[in-house]
């Protein structure tokens, strides 16, 4: 089974008190794509400009991504810069250069509309609902947002949160959408605004899931060494929703995903230990089983007998 991923492919510059790097390959799209397609075959929606080189194109058909839905019109690529500061969890975007994507209007390639799974990663709203206005009956629907939708479309995004299964955000992001502090309470609401799921993702202390009566925390794997936390939260996304598509289920449960947000926290993982994408590329399925059985040993203990 196949994912729709619909989202940014950016060129990044990022700084870390360690190191700065320009023009790499970024974007919503580009990591969840990569991150899903370890599982499962990936419908690619995006645009990008006449600037954009073609290794990342190659690199893309590479890893079996179907680019029929890869718009390249004339102009430059979108431009996102961001700065970490020392404890790498917090970060400031330093520019945006909005480019082709402002004039972006997703359009499915044919056949899209059929993908039983859909990954809106991060992307203004409105153009997460028209990818959604083109959807013939999805199976599952995952959303991803940040800080600055709930600021300048929230509207947008209340309304496609009835249109989607699941909500995926950060801690910050949760309690700014809900307007409380205890994040038990602003998953719950979230619900309430329309997925069945939630996740909140907390940087590097894991992600907590929230279904219907259910509820699961996953831990992050204890990294020493991370090098740019930058598209932590799309690989997660992407890995996922990539992992849903493989087991094809007939309906998604909140067993299914909480083994999905483990396979999205093993990718995410790896992810981080390297600039832009470059962990991914030589990613192996070993690498992820590894990692995958390192999280369940990590996570189990025994009660203690009295
Ligand atoms: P994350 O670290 O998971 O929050 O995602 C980082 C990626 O998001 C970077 O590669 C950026 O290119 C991309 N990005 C940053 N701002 C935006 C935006 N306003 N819309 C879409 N993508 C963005």
């Amino acid at each position: 089974m196949s994912v729709l991923v619909v989202g940014s492919i950016a060129l990044d510059t990022v700084k870390t008190p360690i190191a700065e790097h320009a023009d790499l390959l970024g974007g919503s799209a580009s990591y969840a794509a990569v991150s899903a397609s370890f599982f499962a075959g990936v419908n690619l929606v995006g645009v990008v400009g006449d600037d954009f080189p073609k290794e990342h194109v190659d690199y893309f058909a590479s890893r079996k991504v179907d680019l029929a839905g890869l718009q390249i019109v004339p102009g430059k690529t979108f431009r996102w810069s961001g700065e970490y500061h020392w404890d790498l969890n917090t970060r400031e975007t330093r520019s945006v250069e909005l480019n082709v994507f402002e004039h972006f209007t997703p359009a499915l390639a044919p056949g899209y509309a059929a993908t039983p799974y859909v990954l809106l990663a991060n992307i203004a709203p409105a153009l997460q609902h028209h990818v959604l206005d083109q959807m013939e009956k999805p199976r599952f629907v995952i959303a991803d947002t940040m800080d600055l939708w709930i600021n300048i479309a929230k509207e947008e995004l209340v309304s496609l949160l009835s249109r989607v299964d699941m909500l995926i955000l950060n801690d910050g992001e949760a309690r700014q959408l809900t307007g409380v502090t205890s994040l038990i309470r602003a998953g719950r609401e979230i619900q309430a605004m329309g997925p069945r799921f939630v996740a909140v993702k907390k940087g590097e202390h894991g992600c907590l899931l929230f279904g219907p009566e259910r509820f699961f925390s996953c831990g992050a794997y204890p990294l020493e060494d991370i090098h740019d936390p930058t598209g932590a939260g799309d690989t997660f996304a992407g890995g996922l929703a990539g992992f849903l598509a493989s087991q094809n289920h007939g309906t998604v449960t909140f067993e299914h995903l909480r083994q999905a947000v483990v396979y999205g926290s093993v990718i995410a993982s790896f992810n981080v230990e390297a600039f832009s994408l470059e962990r991914l590329r030589t990613l192996t399925q070993g690498d992820i089983v590894e990692r995958y059985e390192m999280f369940k040993l990590m996570s189990q203990f025994e009660v203690i007998a009295e």
